[in-house]
């Protein structure tokens, strides 16, 4: 129902003047407070429709020079909704319906008043509805855009911008401000603003704690006032920007008042109570938006600290998705890739850089990180520096990322390891070489020597041949007729001159016979395959002692073994080691004192020592680092031998990747110490 005095707006479209007074006086009946205004033609009824805001049309069906139907495309085209019924006379159904169907909200008799004025307070009615519903949806879908825009990633500014540009919008203002409280200080500075003058902004940038606008804000309650109004409560506030109307909205976060929105407008002196909704339910939006934004900015501060350090270290490091690749990477990394920064391989899966003959295996490592087959894992991969055009090794440890209980990713930092790898694989390569080497000189000291040995033999064989024709002459010429004196003189060359001859060259193939075997001994050593076995030490040598039974007892040495721990290695060698220094701490004892061996052994992480000590003769400092070259004896006349045992027990020792050191002085005796590993 239409309250009395309601005042009505109407444009009338109809040629005739009378028909129009008619109108008038029943609305004026039924207590509407018109405005009107009549048009008759296409042209007046564009230009009213244009220039005024009307409440309804009431419209003739057909004039001499226009229709209803033509103006009902004019509203269509200038996109507006409003309420238009048709008054005429009877028209038929038929066109009724057409009237209805070009856009007519209702078709009404002029011979109904009544019913007029009832269709026209339903069209008003009906005409806010369908307002309030345009104005709802289009709420509806302003705040969807902004929840889309804002969730969205974008830094600080761009939230602001988007947020003051939707609430303008929104409330059909021209201008707003945001306003946030700033956490050290806690006054509230001015963050973004639209639509306003610089001169002005500069006067309204900041309000300190306490001051009235801070109070306004603060119980966090929205304010709608003319611009005035305001200038009131807050003393010497700006007037110059000649704003019309305000509307403060506190930006509220989890129940504080963290800032404000402040909307303006130059034009209209209240704020229509649409843009109150609106702002209200925009705000609430803003509010966390604001935060989430300032958090990721606090968030890319601290990446960006975070990543200067990273780039700050020479070690390269990376985290990779859990397909592998690159989310980020330092510096160094980029470098030792040979690329320049970090952009130029992030994004690129990290399989990308290994060498591809290693390609695979990497692959094969990581997927399994990735699903946990081991939590922390150590690698080693192969890369090719395209810039440097080298080729280089990286150890990568790898710790995997977990969101939620599952692997989704890797971290890792590399390790350039190429120096250290290059100079093992040359070792290796050296060690090859040596291996080979070694091998070759065996088998040609093996030969040799075995060849050696045949010429040996018929040297022996034919010196003997001449022992035998020497006789053969001796007893001829006794049986001849020869003068006496020239018997002496052959007598003198078969008895004296070559049996001394023949006895030097037995003596040199005997020592010839010595340094062929020795070759061959240690010619075989190298040969022979290692049986390595526990091997009980104390019961070792006590049979070693029972065959140099003889010897130490003859030289009245008193020989002391202590507990010895077993030891793994091949019997009959190891047995070679020991005989031999025992043998040597025998033979070589002071015969000025009362001689003594002992044997003990001490034990370190890794390995057993073994030392054989003796206090005979001793060596001197000039000859202890020859000791152990081959066929090296100190005073060969003094004492037998060839040489050779102490060689052989270094080189049984190597084979069983241990070694032999020895403490001496002169005089004093000696220590052996056989180094054996624990296998
Ligand atoms: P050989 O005993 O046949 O001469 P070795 O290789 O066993 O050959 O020893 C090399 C040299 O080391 C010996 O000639 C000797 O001068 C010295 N030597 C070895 N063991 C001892 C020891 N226990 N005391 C003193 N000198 C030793």
């Amino acid at each position: 129902m239409i309250e009395n005095g309601k005042e009505l707006n109407i444009l009338i479209i109809e040629d005739s003047e009378e028909e129009v007074i008619l109108l008038l006086n029943e609305l004026k009946k039924s207590g509407f407070n018109v405005k009107w205004k009549r048009v008759e033609n296409s042209k007046e009824t564009k230009k009213a429709i244009t220039e005024d805001n009307w409440d309804i049309i009431l419209s003739d069906y057909k004039m001499p020079q226009f229709n209803a139907s033509d103006a009902l495309d004019i509203i269509k085209d200038l996109g507006l909704d409003i309420p238009f019924i048709v008054v005429s006379g009877s028209i038929g159904e038929e066109n009724a319906v057409k009237i209805m169907k070009d856009g007519a909200h209702d078709f009404v008799s002029k011979n109904t008043p009544k019913r007029l004025i009832h269709s026209i307070e339903r069209e008003l009615e009906e005409s806010v509805r369908r307002r309030e519903k345009r104005e709802v949806e289009s709420l509806i879908k302003t705040q969807h855009d902004l929840s889309i825009a804002l969730s969205a990633k974008m830094n600080l500014n761009e939230v602001l911008k988007i947020c003051l540009e939707t609430a303008i919008k929104i409330s059909n203002m021209d201008s707003g401000a945001i306003y946030l409280i700033n956490e050290k200080s806690g006054y509230l500075e001015l963050i973004y603003y639209l639509g306003l003058s610089k001169k002005f902004i500069k006067k309204v940038t900041r309000f300190e704690k306490d001051t009235p606008f801070m109070n306004l804000i603060i119980p966090g309650k929205a304010i709608y006032t003319e611009f005035n109004e305001l200038s009131k409560k807050i003393s010497n506030l700006d007037q110059s920007e000649e704003l019309q109307a305000i509307s403060i909205i506190p930006i509220v976060f989890e129940g504080s008042v963290i800032g404000n929105l402040n909307i303006s407008s130059h034009s209209f002196n209240i704020v229509p109570d649409f843009s109150q909704n609106a702002l209200e339910s925009i705000t609430a939006l803003i509010g966390g938006a604001i935060v989430r934004s300032k958090i990721e900015d606090e968030l890319k501060k601290s990446e960006e600290r975070y990543r200067e350090l990273l780039d700050e270290i020479n070690e390269g490091f990376f985290i990779t998705d859990n397909k592998g690749v690159l989310v980020f990477a330092n510096k160094a990394l980029a470098n030792i890739l040979g690329y320049d920064t970090p952009g130029q391989i992030i994004g690129r899966n990290s399989a990308d850089f290994i060498v591809p003959q290693k390609k695979e295996k990497y692959k094969k490592i990581f997927s399994g990180l990735i699903r946990g087959i081991k939590n922390a894992n150590e690698l080693e991969v192969q890369i090719f520096n395209q810039k440097k055009k080298i080729m280089c090794y990286l150890e990568i440890r790898t710790i995997p990322l977990f969101s939620e209980g599952k692997i989704i990713g890797m971290r890792g930092v590399t390790n350039d390891i190429t120096e250290r790898k290059l100079a093992e694989k040359e070792k290796e390569i050296l060690n090859e070489e040596l291996i080979l080497k070694n091998k070759e000189l065996e088998q040609l000291l093996y030969i040799s020597s075995h060849d050696l040995r045949t010429p040996l033999v018929n040297i022996h064989g034919f010196c003997k041949e001449i022992e035998y024709t020497v006789e053969n002459l001796m007893n001829t010429l006794n049986g001849m007729n020869i003068q006496e004196d020239i018997k002496e003189k052959i007598s003198f060359v078969t008895i004296n001159e070559i049996p001394g001859y023949l006895n030097y060259i037995y003596k040199s193939i005997k020592k010839m016979d010595q340094l062929i075997k020795g070759i061959l001994k240690i010619s075989r050593l190298g040969r022979v395959e290692l049986k390595i076995k526990k091997i009980d030490m104390n019961s070792m040598i006590t049979d070693i002692l029972q065959t140099l039974d003889y010897q130490i007892k003859s030289r009245n040495i008193t020989v002391k073994v202590e507990k010895l721990p077993y030891c793994n290695g091949d019997y009959l060698q190891i047995n070679q080691v020991f005989s031999n220094l025992i043998d040597n701490a025998i033979k070589y004892f002071d015969v000025k004192k009362d001689p003594f061996i002992k044997i003990n052994c001490c034990e370190e992480d890794d390995k057993y020592i073994y030392c054989i000590e003796d206090n005979g003769i001793g060596i001197s400092k000039e000859n202890l680092g020859k000791i152990f070259e081959i066929f090296h004896r100190i005073n060969p006349e003094n004492h037998n031998g060839e040489g050779l045992g102490l060689n052989i027990v270094s080189k049984i020792l190597s084979m069983h990747k241990g070694k032999i050191t020895v403490e001496s002085v002169k005089g004093k005796g000696s220590k052996f110490y056989v180094n054996l590993p624990k296998l």
